[in-house]
């Protein structure tokens, strides 16, 4: 029977991912702040823990799912965190898309406690989380790298090893940075279209067997009613939050800065993104670039 694991953060990428490994056969220990989230992975079968401690004492190896860097730290290193009560020789494998050092700082705590932390971002949208072909980008060494792999794989169809620990990071931080850029390109360029009297089904159309397509036109475009089952066909709910965006972007241009390189572009996408996250586009999913764009019509 395979090992259990423990899995912490449940939400929009993490619920699935934790299902994933569930439906594979991993007996699952689980743990969110909100109840909501881990009351549905109770209800599939995972044991539920009050506190990322009593994973900690319970599995040696760990998958977290969460926001941002801070939330990272507090799991960790908090009262209760993982590594109040890490075992030796465990694996702690952070999906999160955190700052780079936040990754390396993280690994030197666990490295003291005997123990291993990789950083294992990923790529694709909650209906790849859901599918379990996301792309893993993974930084460690190479000997837990296959382990690693082992579960990971549960949950994606990519798991591809970067380098030392944050390296995964830092691949994850410039494909959000393109991301971002082709999102607020296709939102514009849909928007142009529609108002120049084109039908956005056809124009996405075109758009995808020509030299425009990408990602965000052809998987995920922001149009409302072009493609099913997308965040924009369901009123930018669930997805990839526009404040995870803006996170995302200002990770890009610290490392923008701290290497000298120039991304003009990057730091324009930041500042749009920034923008909609104070204006009452923080929930919604990043495609409402789109819906913010139309707007400014108005
Ligand atoms: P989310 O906000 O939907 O989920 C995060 C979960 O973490 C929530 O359930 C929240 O309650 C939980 N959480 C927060 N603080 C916690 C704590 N201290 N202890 C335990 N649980 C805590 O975010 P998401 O969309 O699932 O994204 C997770 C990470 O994956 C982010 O770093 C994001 O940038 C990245 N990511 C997201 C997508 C996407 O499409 N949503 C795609 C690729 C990468």
């Amino acid at each position: 029977m395979a090992s259990t694991i423990g899995f912490i953060g449940l939400g929009n990428m993490g619920n699935h991912m934790a299902r994933n490994l569930l439906k594979k056969g991993y007996p699952l220990i689980v743990y969110d702040v909100n109840k909501e989230a881990v009351e549905g992975l109770k209800q599939a079968g995972a044991n539920v823990a009050a506190s990322p401690a009593e994973i900690a004492a319970t599995t040696k190896k760990i998958v977290s799912m969460l926001p941002a860097s801070q939330h990272v730290q507090a799991v960790y290193t908090g009262d209760k965190g993982v590594f109040s009560s890490l075992q030796k020789n465990s694996l702690l494998i952070d999906s999160s898309t955190i700052d780079p050092s936040v990754s390396q700082l993280m690994a030197e705590e666990a490295a003291n406690l005997d123990s291993k932390f990789l950083d294992a971002p990923v790529s694709g949208g909650v209906n790849a989380a859901r599918d379990a072909i996301l792309t893993f980008m993974v930084g460690g060494p190479e000997a837990e790298f296959e382990t690693a792999k082992e579960i990971l794989s549960n949950m994606g169809k990519n798991v591809v090893h970067c380098g030392a620990v944050g390296t995964g990071q830092a691949a994850k931080i410039c494909n959000n940075m393109l991301l971002a850029i082709s999102m607020i390109g296709t939102s514009e360029t849909m928007n142009l279209g529609m108002k120049l009297g084109l039908d956005p089904k056809l124009l996405a159309k075109i758009l995808n067997m020509s030299s425009g397509r990408c990602w965000s036109s052809e998987i995920y475009n922001p149009v409302p009613g072009v493609l099913e089952g997308v965040p924009s066909s369901n009123s930018y709910k669930g997805g990839f939050g526009t404040a995870l965006m803006t996170k995302d972007l200002g990770l890009a241009q610290n490392a923008a800065t701290a290497t000298k390189s120039p991304t003009p572009l990057g730091s324009l996408a930041h500042q749009l993104y920034r923008v909609m996250t104070n204006s009452g586009f923080a929930g919604k999913d990043f495609s409402s670039a789109f819906q913010f764009l139309q707007e400014q019509d108005k």
